[in-house]
């Protein structure tokens, strides 16, 4: 089965090939030499996710999944949520996003926050909507050089260290993405899970 995945961040098309490779023929829009941004202008992930999917489905004419994250902290009334990308700007730069949370969370005693991802896949042109969340604590300081985005922050429950500190195949078999995208095989490839 072919399907698009309808990301610009090269992290997150690898974390998805590496999960669904085997499985189905994952094209990415940089594969198709579609650089350019793609929208992302509602107030939820399900919205931003629709909205992502939709656009390259009319674009390429062809079936696709986007997804869209946020990381959701309690103390922060579920801040930055799906403004994650542009906690600290319009710049959406990571290293800044996550030394804002550090900075808005110095000396807080409740740490608990969660990943969000959905999913829109539109396959013959029908909407279908996955998702997966990992809790965890932001940790008071950045530990860990691997992964992207906020994984230097961030403690997934059950573990002493970040996604950052952990290998790919590691984060990849407990992450929100990872959830949400067994939700989408097991719909699509009933009785297959995602590689472990
Ligand atoms: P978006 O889904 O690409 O809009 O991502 C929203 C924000 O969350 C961006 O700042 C990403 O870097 C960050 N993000 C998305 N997925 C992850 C992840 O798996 N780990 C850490 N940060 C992430």
């Amino acid at each position: 089965m072919k399907l698009i995945v309808a990301t610009q961040n090269q992290h997150k098309k690898k974390e998805i090939l590496s999960l669904l490779g085997d499985s189905f023929e994952i094209i990415s829009l940089s594969d198709l030499n579609y650089f350019d941004e793609l929208p992302e202008t509602h107030s939820t992930l399900r919205e931003n996710a629709d909205e992502k999917a939709t656009f390259v489905n009319n674009y390429f004419q062809a079936d696709c999944f986007a997804e869209d994250t946020g990381l959701e902290i309690d103390h922060l009334n579920g801040a930055p949520g799906v403004l994650s990308a542009r906690y600290a700007g319009v710049q959406k730069n990571s290293r800044d996003n996550t030394e804002l949370v550090i900075k808005t969370m110095e000396g807080v005693k409740n740490r608990s926050a969660r990943f969000q991802t959905v999913i829109c896949l539109i396959l013959n042109n029908k909407k279908v909507f996955f998702g997966g969340s990992v809790n965890g604590m932001i940790s008071s300081y950045p530990q860990g050089d691997s992964g992207f985005g906020y994984d230097a922050i961030f403690i997934p429950e059950g573990f002493q260290k970040t996604y950052a500190q952990m290998d790919f195949v590691e984060k990849n078999n407990i992450s929100h993405r990872k959830n949400a995208l067994e939700k989408m095989k097991a719909f699509l490839l009933p009785g297959q899970a995602v590689k472990q």
